[in-house]
This record gives C-alpha cells, sequence and structure tokens, in this order.
C-alpha cells in the first residue's frame, strides 16, 4: 500500500507517517495542495489523505482537479471542525470519506483500509502464485517447508509482481512505485534487486521464476 499524505501541518503530517510506517506502508508527505495535485497525478498511490485547508490550494481544488484528470485513487478529507457543508462539498467533488481532527490511528486505518476496499483492492494477508506464498505481513516468502525474510524493497517489488501475474510488471511502475516518484534510482537498481530475488527463488527451490522481457519488465512463470 502506497499512501500519499497532504498535510500542512508539520507535527500532524508526521505523525501519520508513523501511523502508515506501523503499517508497513509506504508514504510520501507533501505540504500544500499544489504539490498535492502534482504527486497524485503520478497515479502512483493506493490512498491519498488530503487536508481541506492547506497553502496555495485548498483540498476541494486538489480532489476536483484530480478526478477532473481523471485519477481515481481514493481520498480521505480531513477535515478540521465537524462541519456537515465541508463533507457535502468534498464528498460532491469526488473524495470518498472524510475524517474529523482529531481522529485516532484506529479509525484512520480502518477508513483507509475501507476505501481501498472499496476501490477493489482486496486486502490481503498473503498472495500465492503455484508453491510459492508471499505473507503481506511480516516479509516472509514461504516455499513448501522453506522460508526467507525480504529485505523491503524486494519484498514491494514480490508484492507488485505477485498481484499482477496475468501481466508484464513495466520497469517504471516498479521504480515508481518501489523507489518513489522523486527518486533518482535507474533501470538497473530494479535489475539489482531482481537478482537478489532469483537468487532467493532458487534457494527456496521454487518452480517459479522471474521472466525478463527485454526493455519492457518483468513476470512471473512456473516451470513444469
Ligand atoms: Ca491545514
Amino acid at each position: 500500500m502506497r499512501v500519499l499524505i497532504v498535510e500542512d501541518e508539520i507535527r500532524l503530517a508526521d505523525t501519520l507517517g508513523e501511523i502508515m510506517h506501523t503499517q508497513k506502508y509506504t508514504y510520501d508527505i507533501v505540504y500544500n495542495g499544489s504539490d498535492g495535485l502534482a504527486y497524485g497525478e503520478s497515479n502512483i498511490y493506493d490512498v491519498i489523505i488530503l487536508d481541506i485547508m492547506l497553502p496555495n490550494m485548498n483540498g476541494f481544488e486538489v480532489v476536483k482537479n484530480l478526478r477532473n484528470k481523471k485519477i481515481k485513487t481514493p481520498v480521505i478529507l480531513l477535515t478540521a471542525r465537524d462541519d456537515i457543508s465541508d463533507k457535502i462539498k468534498g464528498l460532491d467533488f469526488g473524495a470518498d470519506d472524510y475524517l474529523t481532527k482529531p481522529f485516532s490511528s484506529e479509525e484512520l486505518l480502518a477508513r483507509i483500509r475501507a476505501v481501498s476496499r472499496r476501490k477493489g483492492e482486496v486486502v490481503l494477508d498473503e498472495l500465492e502464485y503455484a508453491d510459492l506464498k508471499l505473507n503481506l505481513t511480516n516479509y516472509l516468502i514461504l516455499c513448501g517447508d522453506k522460508s526467507l525474510h525480504l529485505g523491503f524493497k524486494e519484498f514491494e517489488i514480490m508484492r507488485i509482481i505477485m498481484s499482477n501475474t496475468a501481466a508484464v510488471v513495466a520497469k517504471e511502475v516498479l521504480l515508481t512505485k518501489v523507489w518513489g516518484y522523486d527518486s533518482d534510482a535507474e533501470d538497473n537498481n530494479v535489475e539489482v534487486y531482481i537478482s537478489f530475488l532469483r537468487k532467493k527463488l532458487q534457494f527456496l527451490g521454487s518452480r517459479v521464476g522471474i521472466t525478463t522481457v527485454r526493455k519492457i519488465g518483468y513476470y512471473l512463470e512456473e516451470s513444469v
């Protein structure tokens, strides 16, 4: 799960980041509306947490612009007061849910799970492909009675490839989703991590391999 946090109160933004961290969600934080829009337009996030009162463009404008640009990422608006007209306005502009400050981390996480489920992305504990299992809560990859811990980037790559087994996953997608929108990482970073993963699959004795489609990307293949 990759979350974009758009919040200008630095302390609250940091707290939100910490809450994401406890769930092992990847996140980016921006502190004003126009950055929120620019990051949101990258369309790499699963959920956007968006404050309403923001410098240079308010949250309503951000969500309206995103929806005009056909970005469907679920948006949770943060409102400072329990104002019903704000809520209606936000939902009319295309937000998916709202949360009144102050809120508990449990409440926020429940809302995140709910809006990402609505989008059709089921929140699972485990992904499975052929003889492989990837545990999404403890980063373990398992095959038969063998298991290995994956590093964070290895895990994220494996999670994306195992969630898209019907398609070739583009290198570019891995770069933006795993290294982030702002990163200077290059194609060969992806290749290095793919080679780590191949060694781990071999160690596990899995029938599954990661196949390269030259200049495009990767997919999982089961050998018979
Ligand atoms: Ca604010």
